[in-house]
């Protein structure tokens, strides 16, 4: 199973509307945040019939995972479980786990623009935030620079 975090969120809400069912979309961030913990929780505890591959760039749930498998006694190896970051993103994460020795893989989607539209404008909004990915990271980079300058 991959689990994957978020919603195309107007779109959902559009449809529900349409359709007469209740808006799927979750109140608040807290809230989607607390959801996607409770199915990792869910599915290590029940990593005897489901595999795991945890595609996100939330360092929370990254970490929140690893603490979860040594607490089952899974090895970080366990073929059983993998995390997954997108190409182009969340680079610390992915080495780091890597290094570590969990199974991680990087993620590149591909397709035909009609089909890939929809999904590459919600990365472009979640790198756009103020508290997204891309502040984030050029806060790892710069640091990191700095690091290397002060070598020097
Ligand atoms: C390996 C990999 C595979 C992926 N495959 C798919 C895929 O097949 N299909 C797909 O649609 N996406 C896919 N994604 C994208 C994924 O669904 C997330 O949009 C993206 O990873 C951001 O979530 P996060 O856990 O990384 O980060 P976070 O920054 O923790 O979460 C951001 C997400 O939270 C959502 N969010 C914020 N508030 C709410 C709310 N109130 N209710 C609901 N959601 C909210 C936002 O829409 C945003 O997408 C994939 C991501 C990865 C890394």
């Amino acid at each position: 199973m991959k689990l994957v975090r978020g919603a195309y969120m107007e779109k959902e809400a559009r449809v529900a509307q349409q359709r007469g069912y209740k808006n799927p979309i979750n109140p608040t961030k807290q809230a989607t945040d607390d959801l996607y913990n409770e199915a990792l929780r869910y599915t290590v505890a029940h990593v005897d019939r489901i595999s795991l591959c945890a595609g996100t760039h939330n360092e929370a749930s990254s970490l929140l995972l690893t603490q979860l498998m040594a607490q089952a006694g899974l090895a970080p190896g366990d073929e059983r479980v993998w995390f997954a970051q997108l190409y182009g993103m969340s680079d610390n994460l992915s080495y780091n786990l890597a290094h570590a020795g969990y199974h991680t893989a990087k993620y590149v989607p591909y397709g035909p623009v009609e089909a890939v539209m929809p999904y590459l404008l919600r990365r472009a909004n979640e790198n756009t935030a103020i508290a997204g990915q891309s502040s984030r990271e050029f806060l790892l980079i710069q640091n990191e620079l700095r690091r290397r300058q002060g070598k020097k």
